[in-house]
């Protein structure tokens, strides 16, 4: 020990950074080792960070080939590998720095991932997102609601109370849907329609019994003719796929709390009686889709297979997602 204290006091180590990692380094320092000067003696962790890599996209860190907890003191001289989600590895999942996986995934998105959430959503992922979430917020409902957090902000993934989370390397949404399937491996967890687009709350069959007299001539497609590229719909859209939202019409607030309808065994919390009132769809649609309409039991949002859903079917085909 007595070395250390008269060490110098900047030292080196060589780092090399692999795989998408590099996206976060400046280009002369991609895909290639290069020195890194510091003091005193850093936890890994830091020195990653510092380099601009958040922890929450690190899951294999080799130290003159040994791995190491993110804990692990520098103090001059090492080699350091430093390895993403993916790049397996024959070193096996021991060694690996990612906590366990979340036993159901479940999201939080940060404020401009708005259509992604709309995605995740249509594809049955329980998925936390609005668009004046502050970082604290973020972070504290990724802790407390153990809920990965999907960001492409570094700094906001570089805090230590985020333990899931992960920085999306994509712009467009539908590629990062793709980044989020393939990271964590959800393509055979994928539930479409189970869960609401505006709103998260779970998507159920409609009872019919207990549908109002349709009302007259709403037919969503005439009154949305211009709709040649409906993103799934950030919430405070009104075209979020599939389906239409339907007309809210006061005076056609159908029956409620009634006594013979059968109470959702599926949803242990029933839909309120006050937001039933978003039960109004066209008539065309009622007659053409009665059997397949749904209604989410949070926020009331009618759902029906309309001509939204050969276009969402085709965009989410091109990213390699079959509904
Ligand atoms: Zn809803």
């Amino acid at each position: 020990m007595a070395s250390l204290l008269h060490r110098s006091p900047q030292s080196t180590c060589e780092f090399r950074f692999y795989e998408e990692l590099g996206d976060f380094l400046a280009p002369a320092r991609r895909k290639r080792s290069f020195l890194h000067a510091f003091d005193g003696t850093p936890s890994v962790k830091d020195r990653i960070e510092s380099l601009g890599v958040p922890h929450t996209e690190v899951d294999l860190i080799l130290v003159d080939g040994e791995p190491v907890p993110f804990s692990h003191r520098l103090t001059g001289g090492e080699r350091v590998a430093v390895y993403p989600m993916f790049e397996r590895f024959e070193l096996g999942e021991a060694n690996r720095l990612r906590p366990a996986p979340l036993r159901e995934p479940r999201f939080v998105l940060d404020v401009h991932l708005g259509r992604l959430a709309s995605y995740l959503r249509l594809l049955g992922f329980d998925t936390l997102y609005r668009n004046d979430y502050e970082d604290d917020e973020l972070e504290r409902i990724s802790r407390a609601q153990h809920r990965i957090l999907l960001s492409r902000d570094t700094g906001l993934l570089k805090r230590s109370a985020v333990t899931h989370g992960a920085f999306l390397h994509a712009t467009d949404p539908r590629r990062q849907l793709r980044e989020v399937l393939d990271r964590f491996q959800l393509d055979s967890r994928v539930a479409p329609f189970t869960r609401c687009a505006r709103c998260n709350g779970k998507v159920e069959a409609l009872d019919m019994m207990s549908m109002a007299q349709p009302p007259d001539e709403h037919d969503p497609d005439r009154d949305h003719p211009d709709e040649r590229d409906p993103p799934p719909g950030e919430p405070e859209r009104r075209d979020p796929d599939p389906g239409e939202p339907e007309r809210r019409d006061p005076r056609r607030t159908p029956p409620t709390g009634d006594p013979d309808s059968p109470p959702d065994i599926r949803d242990p919390t029933p839909p309120k009686p006050e937001k039933q009132g978003r039960n109004d769809v066209p008539a065309n649609v009622l007659s053409g889709h009665g059997a397949t309409l749904s209604r989410c039991g949070d926020c009331g949002q009618i759902y029906w297979p309309g001509s939204h859903l050969a276009r969402l079917r085709q965009r989410l085909a091109e990213v390699g997602v079959s509904i």
